[in-house]
């Protein structure tokens, strides 16, 4: 049997090779890196494996959790129970367990109006918990009602600069006036579901279990999707060999949404349907020190608008000498350029403003995701049809990735398991399409 040809080795990509493979399906998998895992891969680094992307799970994810039990993964890590936001030069604490208005103290810092602002809104995510996502459908009518503006034109400036700007920062690496409410709901209905959690010894593990077994080749660069009579007719790779070009009849694109339109022709709509999806992009820094930088009960710091940290934790609950600082949100994006030294010593230096560091640094580790993290866009069910109409006209053409399901690792894991669907069962749904 032809083998599946797949773009990509990150969660998606994988997710593709391993729902093929159960269904006795081969495929090949191309990945530009000489590593795989992508966004959420874990790099050496001496005796350190570092997870320099994605790394945290929810119980309540049902595809990542049934992998977990397939691959016999079951040591994990609780993640920190909640965040410290600095809101008027201060700490504020924001427990996950809590509604975030039954807590006084951040009900307090928020004002009356952000309070019943932010109850109202978290009350309709919650009644809708169970069909809010990307597949249901039912996100239509919430982009409907609150799309028509950015999020921090919805609500007060305290909400916006505190409790909301921390989830706009984890959703998108963005800021409030970069993202629209329906993603914010998406987050939101989920936010207190399940317990989050991370894999022991790192989520490499679980990448190593997905990638047993697949047929991998690293420094292979697609740089174009060849169609012929509107169906996939080959790739070229660029490889370190020099340019050639391989048939294939069936690809699944599991790249970002950005690359994925540099490689192949899609019809207008589904180009136009494109270019409204955005990513934002960040730095993360790995550091470890000889003594702990987070105590007093704080793990986990989200600063203030126009800083360039986003935000900065403890890579663990009791790893309180390694710090992940994400170098996110619209200040960051000013600087990613400098050099790594740079960067981690402003990383350190705008964290040592709120938290003084005591201890002394032994290593750090810089991961810059140009790409970055989706922040999705306005009306977004009607881009994601758009998107999927432009590529089903392509026969043999599938994708999967952050943009389509949600840009957690669940989310690829569905979008991946979505476009395995598809591409075997391509006559009918193209018929829908
Ligand atoms: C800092 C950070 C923290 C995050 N935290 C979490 C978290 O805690 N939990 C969570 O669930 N999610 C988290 N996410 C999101 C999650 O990591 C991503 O949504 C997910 O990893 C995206 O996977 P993907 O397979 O869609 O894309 P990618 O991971 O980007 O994979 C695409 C792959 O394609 C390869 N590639 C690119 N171009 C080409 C080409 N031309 N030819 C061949 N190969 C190519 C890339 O090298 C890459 O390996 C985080 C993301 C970031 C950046």
């Amino acid at each position: 049997m032809d083998p599946v040809h797949i773009i990509g080795a990150g969660v998606a990509g994988l997710g593709a090779a391993h729902y093929l493979a159960a269904r006795g399906i081969p495929s090949i998998l191309h990945e530009t890196a000489d590593h795989y895992g992508g966004r959420a891969a874990a790099i050496r680094q001496g005796s350190h494996r570092f997870e320099v992307g994605g790394k945290n799970f929810s119980t309540a994810w049902p595809r990542f959790g049934a992998l977990l039990a397939e691959f016999g993964i079951s040591e994990f890590e609780p993640q920190h129970p909640g965040f410290h936001i600095v809101m008027a030069d201060r700490l504020v604490a924001l427990e996950k367990s809590k509604t975030l208005t039954g807590d006084l103290r951040l009900a307090s810092a928020i004002g009356l109006r952000g309070a019943f602002q932010l109850r109202s809104f978290l009350a309709q995510a919650r009644s809708k918990a169970e069909a809010l996502n990307y597949t249901a459908g039912l996100i239509e009518e919430v982009e409907a009602e609150w799309d028509h503006m950015t999020i921090d034109r919805h609500f007060a400036p305290t909400l916006v600069d505190g409790p909301l700007r921390l989830f706009s920062i984890i959703m998108g690496a963005a800021e409030p006036s970069e993202l629209y409410p329906s993603l914010l709901m998406l987050f939101a209905s989920g936010f207190g579901k399940g317990q989050h959690r991370a894999v022991r010894g790192g989520i490499g593990r679980f990448h190593d279990a997905l990638a047993a077994g697949k047929t991998i080749r690293h420094g292979s660069t697609v740089r174009r999707i060849h169609l012929a009579g509107g169906a996939v007719a080959g790739l070229e790779l660029a490889e370190p060999g020099g340019t050639r070009r391989i048939a294939a009849s069936r690809v699944i694109s599991a790249v970002p949404l950005h690359v994925l339109r540099q490689m192949v022709d899609l019809p207008a709509y589904a180009r136009v349907a494109a270019s409204a999806v955005r990513y934002h992009p960040l730095a993360l820094v790995n550091a470890t020190y000889d003594g702990p930088v987070f105590r007093d009960g704080v793990h986990s710091i989200m600063f203030e608008p126009g800083s360039i940290l986003g935000h900065c934790s403890a890579n663990r609950l009791d790893q309180p000498h390694h710090a992940r600082f994400t170098l996110s949100g619209k200040a960051a994006r000013e600087v990613l350029d400098r050099p790594d030294d740079w960067l981690v010593e402003a990383a350190e230096q705008t964290f040592a403003r709120r938290m003084p560091l005591r201890a002394a640094r032994q290593s750090a580790h810089v991961a810059r995701h140009t790409g970055g993290i989706c922040g999705y866009a306005p009306y977004f069910t009607k881009v994601k049809r758009d998107l999927l109409r432009g590529v089903a006209s392509i026969e043999g053409l599938e994708i999967a990735g952050d943009y389509l399901e949600g840009h957690t690792m669940e989310g690829c894991l569905t979008s991946a398991a979505l476009a395995v669907e598809r591409l075997l069962h391509g006559g009918q749904w193209r018929q829908a399409a």
